[in-house]
């Protein structure tokens, strides 16, 4: 019969630091099937180092290595963790035993990485049976004593059928009637054919086994088979040998990532606090961006409704070069503008339809005793049509009232609110810059532009605005209402020539300049733009602050279950299983804080709009952003702390304190 285990001349050398261990030193040893094998010596002869080597967890670092006549060598990693998964079944002095679970999870955590469909559960139930915990199913291990644990740890081992058990000291940490029992179940499972390898100090206990090597100081020095138990072992065809190194294919595809998920939140709940701290960053991050977003959405979706319904056709002609508000540059000159200028480019007809023009300035206006700062448009009569200025309560001006530089005026709500309150302003005389206009109208209501109060104005005819209170003669800007859209490149054209040549101005003169509405639109845009970025990158901050808080997590986390991360190495876990595993729950917090946070950001744009009675607009597109962000967020700060879990080697893992 072929052994099963082969070891010629095998070294193992611990370093630590400077220092180095000869653990092993020269180790041969033939194990045949059917065989239960104590491995005896005093402490520190390296008996589990032959053990850890023997199942796989570690690796010899000189000699060789067979396992039913296969050079270990030959495995990769992976391979390795298939052949424990499916070959060996580990039972430890300490019994490793995952608290969190019920037990019957426990007993059944190997087929998680076995590959196989199913749910095991009538298994693990069947293994329990056999060591007699068949009632304690739903128990968690620190429901039961140290020998029910032990037990448990052997159901855990036996669910694969595994043709080796491998026990480190399985009654270390048992007392006499519950180590009878431990090794009474090994017998049994020995007698029915499976090959039992097992560390002892105890003669006793050692007894048990029908051969007993003895170490000293990393070597064998004695061997002594009893009477043989011919037992009926199993033997193992290659077919069945190269399935279980073999590559799983279709990996996600079985329950496997449905298990890891419910392992990450069963994790993440464990720790709520904890986890629910970590998860704040992300939440504050993916809110903020949600209200933000949404605000300037809104702020924008407001002012395109503005410029809808001031027209598309409009050309503003204003003194100064092209800069928003007027600021000169360049030359500094700031062309003004005539009535004559005004008149000249109406009369571009067919081309222009109407052309009005304005003077504004700041004016202090006064009813009885409330006062209040606003700005004054003076405007013509065409402006009322074109700018969608004609009031709704009251009336717009006559044109006499335009040319007789009448003391009448039109206010906005803001104004008749801060000088009226509640009450009708029309037919009402306030004073503007202590002069006594009577009010004929209140303007419609536009909201605001950017951080301007639109309904923050007060319009009276353009001539009394320049002669009476302004005291200029000339204009600060002309509103053009070209006749269609499609001629306003034209239009631009003429009216630029036109005003060229009335005020003697050159080809690369900049005192004035012609903007249509998209324009100012587009500037308009590009100003919400900027905000909008400006609280996108603090939103991405608090995002890359929580990712930071997340990975500290999750490496508290790796560092807290290092044995829970050797345990599951043992039992066949791959690299990439564990890392899964740390990348699920690191993906899991970040999520649902992105979700809590998407959640909250629309609550708080809802208030907003609700309360403060701003512009908001929650879009598909941002709840879209936050969650990808949020998932990114997890991958990328978990990845790290995964992958050094991942890298851990199941003996030290197992080890560490
Ligand atoms: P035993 O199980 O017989 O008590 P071990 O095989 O655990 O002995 O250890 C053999 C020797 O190797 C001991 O001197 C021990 O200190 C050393 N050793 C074991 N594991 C390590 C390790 N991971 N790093 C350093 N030294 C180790
Ligand atoms: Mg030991």
């Amino acid at each position: 019969m072929k052994p099963v285990l082969e070891l010629r001349d095998v070294h193992r050398t611990y370093r630590i630091g400077e220092s180095t261990v000869n653990a092993l030193r020269g180790v041969t040893l033939t194990i045949d099937p059917g065989e239960f094998i104590a491995i005896m010596g005093p402490s520190g002869s390296g008996k589990s180092s032959l053990l850890q080597i023997l199942g796989l967890l570690d690796n010899p670092d000189q000699g060789e290595f067979l396992i039913l006549g296969h050079d270990i060598n030959s495995f990769s990693e992976d391979e390795q963790a298939g052949l424990r998964n499916n070959l060996a079944g580990f039972v430890f002095q300490q019994f490793h035993l995952l608290k969190r679970m019920s037990i019957v999870d426990n007993v059944r955590l190997p087929h998680i990485y076995s590959g196989l469909k199913g749910n095991f559960r009538e298994e693990a139930r069947q293994r329990l049976a056999l060591v007699g915990l068949e009632n304690r199913i739903g128990h968690t291990p620190n429901q039961l004593s140290g020998g029910e644990q032990q037990r448990v740890a052997i159901a855990r081992a036996l669910i694969r059928d595994p043709l080796i058990i491998f026990a480190d000291e399985p009654t270390g940490n048992l007392d006499t009637k519950n180590s009878l029992e431990i090794m009474k179940i090994l017998k049994d499972l020995n007698e029915k054919g499976k090959t039992v390898i097992m560390v002892t100090h105890e003669p006793d206990i050692a007894a048990f086994a029908n051969r007993v090597i003895t170490m000293r100081d990393g070597l064998i020095v004695s061997d002594e088979r009893r009477e043989r138990v011919s037992v009926a072992a199993a033997e193992l065809r290659e077919s069945d040998f190269s399935f279980m190194t073999g590559a799983r294919s279709s990996r996600l595809k079985d329950g496997r990532f449905i298990g890891f998920m419910a392992q990450a939140f069963q994790s993440i709940l464990a720790n709520k606090m904890r986890s629910f701290l970590s998860m704040l960053g992300i939440l504050v991050g993916v809110a903020s961006v949600i209200a933000m977003l949404a605000l300037g959405e809104g702020a924008k979706a407001a002012m395109q409704e503005q410029f809808k319904s001031m027209g598309s056709n409009m050309l503003s002609v204003r003194g100064g070069s092209a800069m928003l508000h007027g600021a000169a540059q360049g030359s500094g000159a700031v062309a003004r503008f005539t009535f004559r200028d005004a008149e000249d480019i109406a009369g571009l007809r067919p081309l222009v339809k109407a052309a009005d023009g304005t003077i504004s300035g700041n004016v202090r206006a006064v009813y009885e005793n409330s006062n209040w700062s606003t700005s004054l448009n003076g405007v013509g009569y065409d402006y009322g049509t074109m700018r969608a200025a004609v009031p709704a309560i009251g009336r717009w001006f006559t044109r006499e009232e335009i040319q007789a530089r009448a003391k009448v005026a039109i206010v906005g709500v803001t104004v008749a609110r801060e000088l009226f309150g509640s009450t009708n302003p029309v037919g009402r005389t306030i004073k503007i810059n202590r002069i006594n206009f009577k009010i004929i109208g209140i303007a419609p209501a536009k909201g605001f532009s950017g951080p301007r109060d639109e309904d923050d104005v007060v319009m009276i005819p353009v001539t009394t605005a320049m002669y009476r209170v302004l005291g200029k003669d000339y204009l600060s800007g002309i509103f053009v209402e070209v006749s269609s859209p499609a001629m306003m490149q034209q239009a631009k054209h003429s009216i630029d020539d036109l005003l060229r040549k009335n005020h003697h101005l050159s080809q690369d003169d900049d005192s004035f300049n012609i903007r249509d509405m998209t324009e100012i639109q587009q500037m308009l845009t590009s100003t919400t733009q900027t905000m909008s970025l400006l609280l996108g990158s603090i939103a991405a901050i608090s995002l890359v602050v929580g990712g930071i808080g997340i990975m500290n997590i999750m490496l508290v986390s790796v560092t807290e279950r290092t044995r829970e991360i050797g345990l599951r190495k043992s039992i066949g876990a791959r690299k990439n299983d564990i890392m899964l595993q740390f990348l699920v729950e690191s993906v899991g917090m970040t999520l649902s804080g992105g979700v809590i946070g998407i959640l909250i950001g629309i609550g708080t744009s809802f208030l907003l709009s609700f309360f403060a009675g701003w512009a908001v607009k929650t879009s598909v597109f941002s709840i879209l952003l936050a969650s990808v962000f949020s998932v990114m967020t997890g991958l990328f700060f978990g990845l790290w702390p995964a992958r050094k879990a991942a890298e851990l080697k199941p003996v030290e893992a197992l080890r560490y304190e």
